[in-house]
């Protein structure tokens, strides 16, 4: 069978797995027919969908590629390895921390010592002035910077519209290229894109916690441009979509969650941030358009901009919160205190973050370790921030390709 054929079977079981798992399919706008199908009747049993995945896996394994893909069938391999470790958490299988990572995202978590942490709070504590621990000097500037609910949306559409118009100058986007903003309460997430196909995409921003003005760019840059909108856009586009334009790889129109895929996509959008906003650019456009739209004082902009830079360090604090939890060696308390001390969240914010990880687990690496990992590939390349064409080549070039991690050659 060539591989088109068992890239159908691949969709078609994806969307079947989809059944035992309301999270699993993040996006699918492939034949309307196939959805119909598997949301008919009973979801097929776990043993059945396995007993396929191996049957999958086997027949693209010994498929011969054509020569442009290559690596087609590296995604098809890789995307059908984690379906197979999904289903085994469906049967019931508890995976370690460590090798759950491993068998959804291709990477195996770096362990960073709480020495890490203290460094980068020490940092910190030099840079926040003023009484109080580095929690409540912390809290206390994010406090001065946070958005009004009633600015929320123009501080958001203002820095989308920034975004777009720097991605625009990099980038080929579809014509029919568009999302649309909705504000909802109630996630485990603080923003969510929801692609639809065509170059649309439904943008959710959780509003059940109050937004700091850097979130505004970091949501507008990770949830659209250059991140998961553009992502999705220009997959769909240069591989779903039927000659000339795309290849019609099918596969491309389901994405499943838990799987490798997610690493490239949240790695790649949030490193996309500083694509777009390299250096003092994101400062300036931060201190000089969002901070007065938001009627923030602009004179704090710079150290909330150094504050931010330690706080990406901070961000692996996560990773260890959820191995200490979802390997039983801290309860919820102690978990939710971790992320307080060391990712200095508010309480709030850290109860937030635990329920993303009792829902999503180990899909919290991808964020940190998948920016490093996108990070480093751009950058040994050339791809460095003294040469921001070149970055935008390199980055454009990995969120238009099947390249999974296993492909990134780290
Ligand atoms: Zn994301």
């Amino acid at each position: 069978m060539a591989l088109s054929e068992w890239a159908s079977d691949y969709v078609n079981l994806v969307l079947a797995v989809g059944r035992h798992d309301g999270n699993f399919v993040d996006a699918y706008y492939g034949p309307k027919a196939w959805k119909q199908v598997a949301d008919a009747g009973a979801p097929r049993p776990l043993a059945e969908l396995r007993a396929e995945t191996g049957r999958i896996l086997e027949g693209v394994a010994v498929s011969e590629p054509l020569p442009d893909e290559t690596l087609r069938k590296d995604y098809l391999l890789g995307q059908l390895g984690a379906v197979d470790a999904h289903l085994a958490r469906l049967e019931g299988h508890r995976f370690s921390f460590d090798d759950e990572a491993e068998a959804l995202y291709q990477v195996r978590p770096t362990v960073t010592i709480e020495a890490t942490f203290e460094a980068a709070l020490g940092r910190l504590d030099h840079l926040l002035e003023g009484p109080g621990s580095v929690q409540e000097r912390y809290q206390g500037m994010r406090e001065r910077i946070l958005v009004p609910t009633l600015r929320v949306d123009e501080v958001f559409q203002a820095a989308i519209a920034e975004a777009r118009d720097r991605t625009r100058k990099h980038a080929v986007l579809p014509e029919s290229d568009h999302f649309r903003v909705e504000y909802v309460t109630g996630k485990a997430w603080s923003a969510y894109n929801w692609y639809q196909g065509g170059g649309h995409s439904v943008i959710q921003v959780n509003l059940d916690l109050p937004i700091a003005i850097d979130r505004a760019l970091d949501l507008a840059a990770h949830e659209g441009y250059p991140g998961h909108h553009v992502y999705n856009a220009l997959l769909e586009q240069r591989f779903a979509q039927a000659p000339p334009t795309g290849k019609g790889w099918l596969e491309f129109t389901v994405y499943p969650l838990f799987s490798p895929q997610s690493l490239i996509a949240e790695g790649t959008a949030n490193f996309g941030i500083e694509v777009a906003f390299p250096g003092e650019e994101r400062l300036a456009f931060e201190r000089d358009v969002l901070f007065p739209l938001a009627g923030l004082d602009p004179a704090d902009a710079q150290c909330w901009a150094r504050v931010q830079a330690e706080l990406k360090l901070l961000a692996f604090a996560d990773n260890e919160a959820a191995r200490g939890y979802l390997d039983g060696h801290l309860d919820r308390a102690r978990a939710e205190a971790f992320l307080v001390k060391y990712s200095l969240r508010t309480e709030a914010q850290a109860a937030q973050r635990l329920r993303f990880i009792d829902t999503y687990r180990s899909y919290v690496i991808n964020y940190n370790l998948g920016e490093q990992l996108v990070r480093t590939w751009v950058e040994a390349q050339g791809g460095t921030l003294d040469d921001p064409a070149r970055r935008w080549t390199l980055f454009l070039e990995l969120i238009s390709s099947p390249r999974l991690p296993r492909g990134l050659g780290l």
